[in-house]
């Protein structure tokens, strides 16, 4: 018998493709790789998670969840996004989720058919494009430059919006860019998906990561955008939990129904222990994000002073997320491609990037300060001498 597969739901081979498999290919034959490719906070796990972990299996908390979480995360969420970002969500405005990105899939699930598009800023994270082509979705890109400093105007989205438009992914404090918007930047974008009766995705998982006290706005914080604002959190970068798969969808109620429904048929809700484990996450927010950020704070600056010292040039450091995301001309590469570029540095000096074309802009390169020290040290050493042997 054949099995016949559905078109739709084999998703393009990424540009990472390639260079990740060369990297496994090295690693399997005992070659040491210099990682500045990590999208997470590469941190021990924090005492006190680990000792929630414990306890919760101790305590034998192993049994199957509740389909849209437990009530004790539900409510320790809401509050953490009340009192960390001014959000009004109660517990039934909350759904719990194997990490943020299962939430952004359910969402384009329920929300697409087919034709409907999908608006997506660029440069984007890898999955927007390819999960809304898997919901039968158009991805609509935006494009963004650096000298406007990646950022969506209302102007830029009027232009794109038609009809058809049904869904504006915004993602504030980007992976790969860093930006962060204002309050009135924001204001005045929901304004638009609203006339244009957008459903916003609003990707918030870096938002504990905003350095130099930055202040982070979450498209949740206005009232008058409540009915189609979904706000995508986690605890993935925000507490270094990225292993432990546990993010959230907060939304109008009536969504989040829908939406645990699909759990249900699907996962069947996130790991007892992992939700515990987030629960005392949550409310020692406190002491473990700031450990996060400062540590994720002193990387970055490493990295910024390492690459003005390699490279004489001026990198101004991202104010959030784990990346520099950085022209090839201004590091001094001419006529070649991203991934042509990260596939010779992975290549002759055993470090591994991510070519800017896998976030949809050619010409530049993702470096994530992430990773440990010692990797990062190297990796821009080896970088340097890729381009000056
Ligand atoms: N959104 C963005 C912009 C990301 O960079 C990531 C992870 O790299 C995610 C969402 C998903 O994070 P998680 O599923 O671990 O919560």
């Amino acid at each position: 018998m054949t099995f016949h597969i559905n078109k739709q739901n084999i998703i393009e081979s990424s540009a990472t493709v390639a260079i990740n498999s060369l990297a496994q290919k090295k690693i399997s034959s005992g070659i040491k790789i210099f990682n500045l490719s990590v999208g997470e906070p590469k941190l021990p796990m924090h005492e006190l998670l680990l000792e929630a972990a414990v306890e919760a299996m101790r305590k034998g908390k192993t049994l199957y969840p509740p389909v849209s979480g437990i009530s004790e995360l539900k409510r320790s969420a809401s509050e953490w996004m009340k009192n960390s970002y001014d959000c009004s969500y109660k517990p039934e405005n909350c759904l719990v989720v194997n990490g943020g990105k299962f939430g952004i899939y359910l969402l384009l699930q329920l929300a697409l058919t087919k034709g409907n598009e999908v608006i997506i800023v660029s440069p984007y994270w890898v999955s927007y494009p390819a999960i809304t082509r898997l919901f039968g979705g158009t991805p609509i890109i935006v494009e963004t430059n650096e000298i406007e400093n990646w950022k969506l105007t209302p102007d830029k989205l009027k232009k794109v919006c038609s009809s058809n438009s049904k869904v504006l992914i915004l993602n504030n404090g980007s992976n790969p860019t860093g930006i962060l918007y204002t309050k009135q930047e924001l204001k005045e974008i929901l304004d638009v998906a609203r006339e244009y009766n957008l459903l916003v995705i609003s990707d918030e998982v870096y938002s504990g990561l905003a350095y130099d006290n930055h202040p982070y706005i979450s498209c949740g914080s206005f009232p008058e955008h409540q009915d189609n604002v979904i706000v995508i959190q986690s605890c993935s970068k925000n507490f270094a939990m990225t292993g432990w798969r546990v993010g959230f969808v907060f939304g109008n109620e009536n969504i989040i129904k829908q939406l645990t429904s699909l759990v249900g048929q699907s996962t069947s809700g996130v790991t007892t222990i992992s939700q515990w484990v987030a629960v005392a996450a949550i409310e020692n927010e406190k002491i473990i994000n700031p450990w996060v950020k400062q540590e994720m704070q002193k990387r970055r600056d490493l990295m910024a002073s390492l690459l003005n010292n390699q490279f004489s040039v001026t990198v101004n450091p991202p104010p959030s997320s784990l990346y520099f995301f950085i022209s090839l001309v201004k590091l001094g590469v001419k006529n070649m491609t991203s991934a042509e570029f990260c596939t010779r540095v992975l290549e002759k000096e055993n470090t591994a990037l991510v070519p800017g074309l896998a976030f949809g802009k050619e010409g530049y390169i993702r470096l994530s300060f992430g990773t440990d020290e010692d990797d990062l040290i190297q990796g821009i050493k080896n970088l340097a001498r890729s381009i000056h042997p």
